[in-house]
């Protein structure tokens, strides 16, 4: 069985469900059996789909303006495809969608207005291996690469005896999901403007950053205690008030509508 997945309503099919069982039991069968390859194949098929759904989830947030919960599906699809990334050959990657999806999470992530975020700060007690439960000490490792796959399973650390130490305001998380904005206050308006032009997840687009400049008589309306025009962060009194031109961020949309045969024709399990 071989399911087309593009929309939102693709991945509400039922044999989303049924391919994503058989995969887990045909991996289970596997892995009894010792057949490492097969059952790392069938993680893959499995996390390919789950991220492909997740990201046309994520496309159907940013189009129904659920910013924040898009930002946090766009964010789990990053971790995801690195994971995916790190245990296939660039052929699955391309032909997966995979690839598409890491570029355009990384499009989307950078036209949010997001910029602070809340990283708690814990000292670990110490790690176990995920997949074999050796307590990974600096000279005691065992033979498992964190992020690599083993008989269909993510080699993770496990950490244990955690201590919670501080919360720190950071401008570049290490997870991305604990933003500290209150979105009623923030402008989403090129988030909006682009997905206006979108019908489909796969769509391809690039966002070209430029800067543009005006004559400062344009900003006679700006009061000099308001944000600078160029969005600098600075009161406009204490920034370019006394230039001739302002430079502003600009950003140019490129679009191409028709979705490549290659990424429409993709059915999966891959
Ligand atoms: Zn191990
Ligand atoms: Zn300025």
């Amino acid at each position: 069985m071989k399911i087309k997945l593009t929309n939102i309503e693709d991945t509400r099919n039922q044999a989303v469900t049924q391919i994503l069982d058989e995969l887990e039991k045909k991996k289970k069968e596997a892995v009894s059996s010792g057949d490492e390859e097969l059952a790392n194949n069938c993680w893959r098929e499995s996390e390919a789909l789950k991220l492909n759904i997740r990201y046309i989830e994520a496309f159907d947030k940013i189009k129904s303006r659920k910013y924040r919960d898009a930002w946090n599906d766009l964010e789990r699809c990053e971790i995801d495809a690195d994971s995916i990334e790190r245990n296939s050959d660039s052929n699955f990657v391309i032909n997966s969608r995979c690839r598409f999806i890491k570029d355009k999470v990384e499009k989307w992530q950078s036209l949010y207005p997001y910029c602070v975020f809340v990283s708690p700060g814990f000292k670990v007690g110490y790690y176990t291996c995920s997949i074999c439960n050796h307590k990974v000490r600096p000279r005691s490792r065992c033979s498992h690469v964190k992020g690599k796959i083993y008989g269909g399973e993510l080699c993770v650390h496990v950490a244990h005896d955690l201590e919670f130490l501080e919360v720190s305001i950071v401008t570049k998380p290490v997870q991305k999901y604990s933003v500290l904005h209150n979105d009623e206050t923030l402008d989403f308006s090129l988030i909006d403007y682009l997905s206006s032009f979108l019908d489909n997840a796969f769509e391809d687009w690039v966002a070209h950053w430029t800067r543009m400049s005006f004559a400062i008589e344009r900003f006679s309306q700006v009061d000099p205690s308001d944000d600078c025009p160029c969005k600098s962060g600075k009161k406009f009194e204490e920034c370019c008030i006394n230039e001739k031109e302002i430079s502003i961020p600009h950003v140019d949309f490129q679009f191409f509508k028709d979705i490549p045969d290659e990424k429409a024709n993709v059915r999966f399990p891959y």
